[in-house]
């Protein structure tokens, strides 16, 4: 039989409400989760890890990296099939992106997750569980990448992103679609896009930030990081990647000290391309020396730059890395 290693971190799939205040909360251990849904065991032989039981909302790049780190062990052992990671919703496409930026293994990596937790009826945790076990032991599934299965869709971690505050079919990949679906029938892929490029471990720069655009924001917190001297910005301009005039002075001043800026789009389809002029336009950014974050969105710019300032990346590899992932 398959071998499938569940590795569990928290989330609304691993949440019950409590009855004192009535919110929901993680308060399944991995052994509980694992034995609540008995379907699995037809799908493979199952060990589990328990790596955290939080909200991703307060999980960070630290703990991305150890799971970095375990699921590499695991993606090394000839024993295992393909590695499930139970993750919240919030923020699995953080972590789904970065792992991707750091496994360059074929062995399945299937983050899933659930909207509706353990105590509501109607929970999708048992049979998205179900799904991410199936994907991970599809030999279809073996050099696509770290892979997310939810609502009987299969994303790659470079596109898929979080549409919804609480639908069931919250997950979407814009532009790009899901590369797959699980259904009755089994394990169907349709689409085989090239790996993304993979980063050497290190661990990551925590001061890097991210700054979404709005129209006629003035330029405190672009400057208020300069002041601090992050180490590396990355900003969420509107359109194809533009950002207010009156930003560009700080955005220059950012660059000549060194600190990387990296721009993506607040928009979640399409890439960022320097096509405008006027004051903020991208294609004036780019002259000031701006790295365009191609299709990735903010907050996947951000974990990209992060990991590669932990890898030792200078200016020139920062460009390259960052054209690398453009696609
Ligand atoms: N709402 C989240 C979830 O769906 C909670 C979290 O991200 O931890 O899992």
């Amino acid at each position: 039989m398959p071998r499938v290693h569940l590795v569990t971190t928290g989330g609304t799939i691993a949440s019950r409400v409590d009855p004192q205040t009535g919110a929901a909360v993680p308060a399944v251990r991995a052994e509980e989760l694992l034995a609540s849904v008995p379907a699995l065991g037809s799908v493979a032989e199952i060990a589990v890890t328990e790596l955290c039981l939080e909200s991703s909302w307060n999980l960070g790049p630290d703990r991305i990296a150890s799971l970095a780190r375990a699921a590499r062990d695991l993606q090394a052992d000839p024993e295992v099939t393909g590695v499930v990671v139970t993750h919240g919703t919030d923020t699995l496409e953080e972590t789904a992106f970065a792992l991707d930026l750091l496994l360059d293994g074929d062995t399945p990596v299937v983050l899933t997750g659930a909207m509706r937790d353990a105590s509501t009826a109607g929970s999708d945790g048992p049979r998205n569980l179900v799904s991410a076990a199936r994907v991970a032991i599809a030999p279809a599934a073996r050099g696509l990448g770290v892979l997310v299965a939810m609502n009987d869709e299969i994303h790659a971690a470079r596109w898929v992103m979080k549409t919804h505050t609480t639908a069931l079919g919250t997950f979407a990949s814009p532009g790009a679609g899901p590369l797959g679906s699980v259904d009755g029938e089994g394990v169907r892929i349709l689409a085989r896009p090239a790996r993304t490029p993979t980063l050497p471990p290190g661990p990551p720069e925590p001061r890097v930030y991210l700054v979404k655009m709005a129209s006629g924001m003035d330029d405190l917190l672009v400057r208020a990081l300069l002041d601090a001297r992050a180490r590396g910005v990355v900003i969420e301009g509107s359109g194809a990647g533009n950002v207010c005039g009156s930003w560009e002075g700080a955005i220059a001043e950012l660059v000549q000290a060194g600190i990387p800026v990296v721009l993506s789009s607040r928009c979640p389809g399409g890439r960022v391309t320097p096509t405008y002029g006027a004051p903020g336009g991208g294609r004036r950014l780019r002259d000031l020396g701006v790295i365009a974050a191609g299709a990735l969105s903010g907050p996947k710019a951000r974990l990209a730059l992060m990991f590669a300032l932990g890898a030792g990346l200078d200016a020139a590899g920062l460009r390259a890395h960052f054209e690398r992932l453009g696609g």
